[in-house]
């Protein structure tokens, strides 16, 4: 097989790093006090295995009960958790075309096909056919790497007509207007469950923490499979910390969204076009679709940016701080 081939992570540091949606700005101040608090004496034993306390605030925050939660070590570690429990041998997984390139990936891992359902040539949403089936939908809402959040309604009458479960990935939610969690919490809610990561809004992709909500005996299935310690101690306690400031995060968020309109506002009166984005990223196409080409030049002038080879006129861009945008802006 090919594994997931993640962005390139350089080792120099005067490289503008634009290429794997992380944030600009630092974590909370309160992980910094959690990690110089912390007691490293204690890390002789094994970290608490279902993450109670974390579990607990995450449940707070989302309004539902801790046996709704599930944290991981990473959403990637959730999204590949979901492929263990919710999937049959012989099964299938499904999701739309384009999304995140790693869930043909965990289909692969765990040998079953991975059906694609097609958006609309602009990237919007199309209600996946009648007779599509599978175990297990990833359903990526705002979607990666077009940027676009699909109109809630569709999102909801799909998985309400959807007979397997429906793994709604909200990587990128806390830049979005709207989200999905309000389905995942639902009384009644059989088959919705919404994922979300620290390591976007929260600054924190060096932990590794990622959630999800959704039905108990769902989320009961992803404990008895996942790795008995998947969260370490130290890990546990920073996230714990960026969970009690969620202030924090949203000013951060607040400026990243800020940039972005400033940035594809430039982009756009230079002949670029783009979907509007509802994530930290731009999915962005110039003048003349020739995004290899500029994939390439910005690389050489030590700029990372994302390029797909499956969607070659566009060029996936994080929002950075301002001087950084300033500094691909006078690139381009
Ligand atoms: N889902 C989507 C759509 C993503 O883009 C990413 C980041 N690559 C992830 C999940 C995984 O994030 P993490 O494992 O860092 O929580």
């Amino acid at each position: 097989m090919e594994g997931y081939v993640p962005g390139e992570q350089p080792k120099r540091r005067d490289i503008v790093k634009l290429n794997t949606n992380e944030n600009p700005y630092p974590p909370s101040p309160a992980v910094g006090r959690a990690l110089a608090e912390f007691d490293y004496s204690t890390l002789r034993r094994y970290p608490d295995p279902m993450a109670s306390s974390l579990r607990a605030r995450v449940a707070e925050i989302n309004g539902c009960a801790v046996e709704n939660v599930f944290v991981g070590n990473g959403s990637d570690e959730v999204l590949a958790l979901a492929t263990r429990a919710f999937v049959e041998d012989g099964g299938a997984v499904g999701c739309f075309d384009p999304t995140y390139s790693l869930y043909p990936v965990l289909s692969e891992i765990r040998n079953v096909v991975c059906r694609r359902a097609p958006l609309n040539d602009d990237f919007t949403w199309r209600t996946p056919p009648k007779d599509f089936a599978a175990d297990l939908f990833f359903l990526t809402n705002p979607n990666a790497p077009t940027s676009i959040a699909y109109p809630k309604d569709d999102i909801a009458a799909f998985c309400a007509s959807f007979a397997g479960v429906v793994l709604i990935d909200e990587a990128y939610a806390d830049f979005a207007e709207d989200n999905c969690m309000d389905l995942a919490t639902a009384a009644g809610n059989r088959n919705v469950i919404v994922s979300r990561t620290l390591s976007k809004s929260f600054s924190l992709a060096g932990i590794r923490t990622g959630y999800c909500v959704g039905p108990a005996d769902l989320i009961d299935a992803m404990y008895k499979v996942k790795d008995s310690y998947n969260l370490d101690g130290v890990t546990q306690a920073v996230a714990l910390a960026a969970l009690n400031d969620l202030g924090w995060m949203r000013s951060n968020a607040a400026k990243i969204k800020a940039t972005r309109a400033r940035v594809a506002a430039e982009l756009q009166s230079r002949g670029w076009t783009m979907p509007v984005s509802s994530t930290n990223f731009l999915f962005a196409r110039p003048p003349d679709g020739n995004a290899r080409r500029v994939f390439d030049a910005l690389r050489d002038k030590g700029i990372f940016v994302r390029y797909f080879a499956s969607t070659p006129e566009f060029i996936r861009i994080t929002i950075g701080t301002d001087a950084e945008m300033d500094r691909l802006l006078a690139e381009i």
